[in-house]
C-alpha cells in the first residue's frame, strides 16, 4: 500500500515567486527555465533560440500556477484532500482526483494572472487567433515527466474566455488519478509539483509529418522525412501511409522519393478537436514535398541534430509555404510511432493489469495474443503483443509491435531485455494478461509503471517526451571517472547504444545473434553449416565493434538456457532439464561442446585479425577458476595468443565472487557482475518467476556483501571490475557501487543518462567530502 506523503514546504521560495513573471515568451526562455516553463516550454524555447521556425508561443509559468493556488487558498484545500490517500484503492483515488480537479476548475483565477494571459494573447497576433493550449510538466527529474501532469492538450482554442478555461483545465490535469498515482509511486511530494501551460499558435498545417535527422537504425547521416496532407497527427498516429523521402546529408541531395496513396487526412473540426476525412482524388497520389521544401526541412534537421548532439525525431508542418518545426526530441525512442486512434483526452483510464515496468515508454494499440510462436504471422505493425513469455524466435514479431505484455517474467527475462533494446515499452509478469485481454481490444501500455490501461489514452507522445534526457536540452556532456558502458544484445541497437556516448560495451550477449535465425548452434554443426554460424557471429559482432571505435566491447560467449532453444530447428535435440537456469548453459556447456566453442572462437579470431583490438571476451557462468584456465587453454590450442587478448569473467555465481582471488591469480583481465543471476543464485529466487518477483532483491545484504568483497579484491589486483546485470541500470545501486569502488558500470541504453548523472554526482560528492575532511584536520 502506498500512502501519499504529507507535503512539507513549498518548492518555490518567496524570492523566486517574485522574480518569475506569470508569462514568459518563447524568445525569453532557455533550457535552464524548465522549473518555470516545464519540459515542453523549455524545449520550444531552446528550438527557437537556435533559429528553428517554431510557431509563436508564450508560457503561463509554474509560478503563475503556484500564485493561483496560494491566492485562492486552494493549496491548503488540495493538501487536505490528498493527505494520506491510499492510492492503491482505485475508488478512493478517483474520488480524491475528481474533487481536486473540480476545485481547480471552479476557482476564480486571480485578476492579475487573468490580465497577463489576456494581454499576451492579444499581443500574439490578430484578434481571436486560434491556439493550442498544452500542459508542460515541470518535474523534469522524473524518468517520464509527462505522467507527472497528464499532458492535457486543448487544440483549436479561440477567444479569451475559451483560453482562460483551457489554462485552468490544464492546471486541473495535474490532479488526474493517474498522475497522482504516478507521483505517489515515485515518492513525489504533492506540495512540490507544479505545472506550466504553453499557449501556442495552432498551425493548421496543409501538409505535415515527421523527420528522423539520421537513419534510425544504422545512424548514417541519411535524413528520413515522411509527409502527408493535413495535420501531422495522421502521420504520427499511422492513420495514413505517407510519402517517404531520404536526403543524404553527405552529398546534400535527395536520394529517395517514394510517393504513397494518401487516402485520408486529419483536419481541424469546429472550434475543438480534429476529424479524419478522405483526401480528394486529385491530391491522393500527388507529391507532398517539392525538392525545395525537402532540402530546407533536412537543413533544419541538421541544425537540430548539431545543436542537441544526438539524432532527432522532429515533427514539422507547412502552411502557405512556411515551414514550422513543432517538436524535436532524441531519436532513441523512434520506430515506436503512437498506435492508431489515440483518443479519449481527459478521461481517466481504467487499469486492466499490473505487472513490472520492464521497458520504459507508453504505447497504445490492438492486442494480439500469441500462444504459440507459429502464430506470430498474425502480428501487425503497431499491435500490442501479449504472450506468456517471449522467446528468441519471437524477436522478429517483437520488432514490429508498439508494446509487449507478458504473463511471466521479471525485469531480467528475455522479453524485458529485448524490449529495452528495441526501445519498445513492455510490462512483464502480469500473470493473467493472456487470459484477461482479448484479441483486437485496444489498450495502452505504460512500460515505466508496469500498467496496462483500457483504451487508447491520448498523449502528446509521453514516452518520447519523457525519454528525452537532459542532453536533449543541450546540456554539456557529463564526464565520469567511473566508466559508464552500455549493454547490447541485438546489433540493430548498436547505433542507439553508441548515440548515448557510452564508454564502451560492457556486455554483448551473442546468443541473440544466432537464435534470431531460429536455429540452435547444434543445428548449424549437425548440418555442416559451420561457416554460416561463424559468419553470423562475425557480422553481428562487427556491427557493434564498428559502432564503438576505440572503445572496449566485451563480447560474452554463448549463454542460453536449454529451454530457450526448444522451439527452434535443432531444438528437438536439446536435453529436457528440470531447471534450465541451473543447467547446461554458459561456459560449462562450451567446455563440453568443443565445436560450439571453437566456432565462436573462430569468429573472435577473425575479428582480432581484422584489427578489432577493442574486442574482449567474457565467459559466463564460471564457478571455478579451472573453467577459466581450461577455456584459455582451448583457445590457445586453436591459435589464439591468449596472453595478449582481453579475457575476463562474469561474476554471477556466488562461488566466483567468493573465489575471486583465485580467478585474479589465474589471470583474468576483468570481471563483471552478472547480478541477474548472482541475485537468484544467492537468495534462491528464480529471476523469471513472477510469483516471487517481489522478493527478488538486488540490494539483499548477502548480494551486496559478495559484490563488495569482490570489488575490493579486484582493486588490490588492479583489475577492472564492472557490472552488467540489470541492477547496474538502477541509479541507487550505481551510487552504492561507486561508493564501494567499482571501476565501470554497464547499463541498458535507456538508463545511460541517469546512470551517468548518478555516477558523476557521487564522484563529486566523494571528492568534496574528502576535501572537507582534509580541511577539517
Ligand atoms: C546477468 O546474469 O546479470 C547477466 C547480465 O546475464 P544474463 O542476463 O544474460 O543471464
Ligand atoms: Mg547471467
Amino acid at each position: 500500500m502506498i500512502i501519499l506523503k504529507q507535503g512539507g514546504g513549498e518548492i518555490i521560495s518567496g524570492a523566486s515567486m517574485n522574480d518569475v513573471p506569470n508569462i514568459l515568451w518563447l524568445e525569453e526562455i532557455r533550457k535552464e527555465d524548465i522549473a518555470s516553463v516545464g519540459g515542453k516550454g523549455a524545449s520550444l524555447g531552446e528550438m527557437a533560440s537556435i533559429g528553428l521556425p517554431v510557431p509563436p508561443a508564450f508560457v503561463v509559468t509554474a509560478q503563475a500556477f503556484r500564485r493561483f493556488l496560494v491566492e485562492t487558498g486552494l493549496d491548503q484545500k488540495i493538501f487536505k484532500v490528498s493527505e494520506n490517500i491510499d492510492v492503491e484503492n482505485n475508488a478512493v483515488l478517483e474520488k480524491a482526483a475528481d474533487t481536486i480537479k473540480a476545485l481547480v476548475v471552479k476557482a476564480k483565477m486571480p485578476a492579475a494572472i487573468k490580465e497577463d494571459i489576456r494581454a499576451s494573447y492579444k499581443k500574439m497576433a490578430q484578434k481571436d487567433l486560434i491556439v493550442a493550449v498544452r500542459s508542460s510538466a515541470t518535474a523534469e527529474d522524473l524518468p517520464d515527466a509527462s505522467f507527472a501532469g497528464q499532458q492535457e492538450t486543448y487544440l483549436n482554442i479561440k477567444g479569451e474566455t475559451a483560453l482562460l478555461a483551457a489554462v485552468q483545465n490544464c492546471w486541473a490535469s495535474l490532479y488526474g488519478a493517474r498522475a497522482i498515482y504516478y507521483r505517489a509511486k515515485q515518492g513525489f511530494e504533492e506540495h512540490t509539483v507544479n505545472i506550466a501551460v504553453v499557449v501556442q499558435q495552432l498551425v493548421h498545417s496543409e501538409k505535415a509529418g515527421v523527420m528522423f535527422t539520421s537513419h534510425p537504425i544504422s545512424g548514417e547521416p541519411l535524413t528520413i522525412i515522411e509527409g502527408s496532407w493535413g495535420l501531422g497527427e495522421a502521420v504520427v498516429s499511422g492513420s495514413v501511409s505517407p510519402d517517404h523521402y531520404v536526403f543524404d546529408q553527405r552529398t546534400e541531395s535527395i536520394v529517395e522519393v517514394n510517393l504513397a496513396n494518401k487516402k485520408v487526412e486529419i483536419i481541424p473540426d469546429g472550434s475543438h478537436g480534429t476529424k479524419l476525412v478522405p483526401v480528394d482524388p486529385a491530391r491522393q497520389d500527388a507529391r507532398v514535398l517539392p525538392d525545395e521544401e525537402l532540402s530546407k526541412l533536412a537543413m533544419y534537421g541538421k541544425i537540430a541534430e548539431n545543436h542537441y548532439g544526438v539524432p532527432q525525431d522532429v515533427e514539422w508542418g507547412i502552411i502557405a509555404g512556411t515551414i514550422y518545426i513543432l517538436q524535436s526530441r532524441p531519436i532513441t525512442t523512434i520506430g515506436k510511432k503512437e498506435a492508431k486512434g489515440m483518443s479519449g483526452q481527459g478521461k481517466e483510464a481504467k487499469i486492466l493489469l499490473k505487472g513490472q515496468g520492464a521497458a520504459p515508454g507508453t504505447a497504445s494499440g490492438k492486442v494480439v495474443i500469441i500462444r504459440d510462436v507459429k502464430d506470430t504471422g498474425a502480428v501487425k505493425d503497431g499491435d500490442i503483443l501479449v504472450t506468456r513469455m517471449t522467446n528468441p524466435d519471437m524477436v522478429p514479431a517483437m520488432r514490429k509491435v508498439a508494446a509487449i505484455v507478458t504473463d511471466e517474467g521479471g525485469m531480467t527475462c528475455h522479453a524485458a531485455i529485448v524490449s529495452r533494446e528495441l526501445g519498445t515499452p513492455a510490462v512483464v509478469g502480469t500473470k493473467t494478461g493472456t487470459q484477461q485481454l482479448k484479441n483486437g481490444q485496444v489498450v495502452t501500455v505504460d512500460g515505466e509503471m508496469g500498467l496496462v490501461y483500457e483504451g487508447a489514452i491520448s498523449s502528446a507522445a509521453p514516452a518520447k517526451a519523457g525519454a528525452a534526457p537532459a542532453a536533449a536540452l543541450g546540456s554539456a556532456p557529463i564526464i565520469t571517472a567511473t566508466s559508464v558502458k552500455v549493454n547490447v544484445s541485438i546489433p540493430e541497437a548498436a547505433a542507439r547504444a553508441a548515440a548515448t556516448g557510452a564508454d564502451g560495451v560492457g556486455l554483448l550477449r551473442i546468443e541473440h545473434l544466432i537464435l534470431g535465425l531460429n536455429k540452435t548452434p547444434g543445428w548449424f554443426i549437425a548440418n555442416h553449416k559451420e561457416e554460416d554460424f561463424v559468419k553470423e557471429l562475425y557480422d553481428g559482432i562487427k556491427i557493434v565493434l564498428d559502432a564503438f571505435p576505440g572503445k572496449t566491447v566485451w563480447v560474452r560467449t554463448l549463454d542460453a538456457p536449454t529451454d530457450e532453444f526448444r522451439n527452434m530447428q535443432g531444438g528437438e535435440s536439446e536435453p529436457h532439464e528440470h531447471n534450465p537456469m541451473l543447467g547446461w548453459r554458459g561456459i560449462r556447456r562450451d567446455l563440453q561442446s568443443f565445436d560450439q566453442f571453437r566456432l565462436q572462437v573462430e569468429a573472435f579470431k577473425r575479428l582480432w585479425k581484422a584489427g578489432y583490438e577493442n574486442l574482449g571476451v567474457m565467459f559466463p557462468m564460471v564457478s571455478h577458476p579451472d573453467q577459466f584456465i581450461r577455456a584459455k587453454e582451448m583457445m590457445a590450442g586453436w591459435g589464439v595468443d591468449v596472453e595478449n587478448v582481453t579475457l575476463g569473467i562474469m561474476i554471477e555465481i556466488p562461488a566466483s565472487a567468493i573465489m575471486i582471488e583465485d580467478f585474479l591469480q589465474a589471470g583474468i583481465k576483468f570481471a563483471s557482475f552478472g547480478t541477474n543471476d548472482l541475485i537468484q543464485y544467492t537468495i534462491a529466487i528464480d529471476r523469471n518467476n513472477e510469483n516471487v518477483a517481489d522478493m527478488y532483491n538486488p540490494q539483499h545484504p548477502a548480494v551486496l556483501a559478495l559484490i563488495h568483497a569482490a570489488i575490493q579484491k579486484c582493486r588490490e589486483y588492479n583489475v577492472e571490475c564492472s557490472i552488467c546485470g540489470q541492477a547496474g541500470s538502477d541509479p541507487k545501486m550505481a551510487v552504492w557501487l561507486v561508493e564501494h569502488g567499482i571501476t565501470s558500470i554497464s547499463a541498458n541504453i535507456d538508463a545511460i543518462a541517469k546512470i551517468r548523472e548518478a555516477v558523476a554526482k557521487t564522484e563529486k560528492r566523494i571528492i568534496l567530502e574528502a576535501a572537507r575532511n582534509r580541511d577539517a584536520q
